[in-house]
């Protein structure tokens, strides 16, 4: 160790003056400042017109499948065609393609070979949400229900006695699809799980809270009157299937195979007197997957090829072929290269994965003053201070976490700092209290560089998730400087 230098004395440092050490704490300290008070005018503007488009789009793509519709109409008015449709691409060329309906990608070739790597969003569309069970219609007590099973982590005594709405496909017997959207319209009924009511609640609230409601209690009402002939058996349920068969053509057996999905009926809406927040369902994660799409469109002709995945599954461990383990998402890179490059070679396309960099754009917790005992307040994101970059995410010791090197999270942040872009930073709660994960380690399993970050939200996984406009719309300058400068 270096021989420490002589420290000056007490009479000299008391002559240091206030305004000299408070530039050295503005040159040494770290400061996240609340963005409302730092944005310029034009800024702030831009957050609510941003604000509105999102909500827009929160609207018509309440589920995955929704959102791969509403993006891809998008991608289509934009110039973007879908990649198998062409052999050929060169800087400038616009392509996407859906996941099975239920993912996408989306690009935007870039001046360099795809070898020198992508630059890549990823974010996940599909939420916490209620499915049916496979064999879901019975009747009690004059009353139809649907056996549910819910999907992610969500606590069940959120989501009852609130309006619900059912969205997904079927198919009839003859292969022939429907497509169902209930509860959405003004016009439309809802659907509902009952809850006890306080009077009677008193075994309730003496169970332990994960128990509050139970798994097999959140069966959903979707009718009451029965079939008309008196003498019919079930006539409740045969009242309600004989309805499901001449509106949509369907019988019980078709649900088993149909995805339909429970989710809150309710539109997004501004929160607040000033209106600085929107609260919805399913900020997480399409509060990152909106802004990272509208960033890769935003793109002409970029120096690196640029990404947008916007992935399903991540809820329940990103599994399946629509999940962001799938071969699905990397094939779509790999034709990129293909067409590119005029052939595929594997070692090439390994060389591109390697020199890839994504942003792995996943909402965080905003500090709630309300529940701060699981934070760690130096540690955590606050809303409105922008999105927030985190090394790392897993729980209990870092399990699960990608957490990206040093190398890697330094340079994005001289970028952002050359491109006067504010960011913030924070982990997932204290250290003992729980964790969570995000795609970042699967996509680091092929080779490349990546960073967890996203936009803080209150009451994640609620039916209700709440977000600020600011952070929204410097999320979005964020990923866009990413895309264009990594
Ligand atoms: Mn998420
Ligand atoms: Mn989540």
């Amino acid at each position: 160790m270096a021989e420490r230098k002589k420290k000056e004395s007490p009479a000299d440092a008391g002559k240091v003056k206030s305004e000299q050490s408070k530039a050295l704490k503005e040159k040494l300290f770290a400061e996240y400042k609340n963005l409302w008070e730092v944005a310029s005018p034009e800024d702030k503007d831009s957050a609510f017109a941003f604000s509105e488009e999102y909500m827009r789009f929160l609207d018509i793509g309440k589920t995955e499948r929704e959102f791969v519709v509403a993006a891809v109409e998008s991608l289509e008015e934009l110039g973007f065609t879908e990649i198998n449709a062409t052999d050929h691409l060169a800087p400038g060329s616009k392509v996407y393609t859906s996941i099975r309906g239920k993912g996408l990608m989306a690009a935007v070739v870039g001046k360099k070979p795809v070898v020198e790597g992508f630059n890549i969003l990823g974010a996940h569309i599909d939420s916490p949400r209620v499915d049916l069970k496979p064999c879901p219609v019975y009747e009690d007590s004059d009353l139809v229900f649907f056996k549910t099973h819910y999907y992610g982590g969500i606590k069940k005594y959120q989501w009852t006695a609130t309006p619900l709405s059912i969205h997904g496909v079927a198919f009839r017997e003859d292969g022939t699809k429907v497509t169902i959207c209930v509860g959405e319209d003004p016009d439309d009924p809802v659907f509902t799980f009952s809850d006890i009511l306080p009077h009677l609640g008193q075994e309730q609230m003496s169970r332990k809270p994960a128990d509050i409601v139970k798994g097999e209690e959140l069966n959903l009402l979707v009718g009451s009157i029965p079939y008309e002939d008196p003498d019919a058996p079930s006539r409740f349920k045969l009242g309600f299937l004989n309805l499901l068969f001449e509106q949509y053509g369907l019988k019980e057996k078709d649900l088993v195979t149909a995805e339909l999905q429970i989710v809150p009926a309710f539109r997004s809406r501004d929160v607040g007197f000033d209106r600085s927040c929107i609260g919805a369902y399913g900020h997480d994660d399409r509060v990152c997957a909106f802004p990272a799409l509208v960033a890769v469109t935003d793109q002409e002709k970029p120096d690196k090829t640029v990404v947008c995945m916007l992935s399903d599954k991540e809820e329940i461990g990103s599994v399946g072929n629509t999940g962001a383990h799938s071969r699905l998402y990397e094939n779509f890179l790999a034709e990129i290269y293909a067409k590119t490059n005029g052939a595929f070679d594997a070692l090439g396309f390994a060389k591109s994965l390697e020199n890839t960099k994504l942003l792995s754009a996943d909402v965080c917790n905003g500090y709630d003053p309300t529940f701060s005992s699981v934070s760690d307040p130096r540690n955590n994101a606050y809303i409105g201070r922008g999105i927030c970059l985190e090394k790392y995410t897993g729980s209990r010791g870092k399990s699960g976490a990608s957490d990206s090197n040093a190398e890697f999270f330094a340079g994005v942040v001289r970028m952002l700092a050359e491109a006067n872009i504010p960011w913030q930073t924070g982990e997932l709660g204290k250290v003992d209290a729980g964790g969570g994960g995000t795609i970042a380690y699967i996509m680091a399993n092929k080779g490349m560089e990546v960073l967890d970050c996203g936009v803080p939200v209150l009451s994640m996984h609620a039916p209700f998730e709440v977000i600020s406009k600011i952070d929204l719309y410097y999320t979005y300058l964020d990923y866009k400087c990413f895309v264009e400068k990594a």
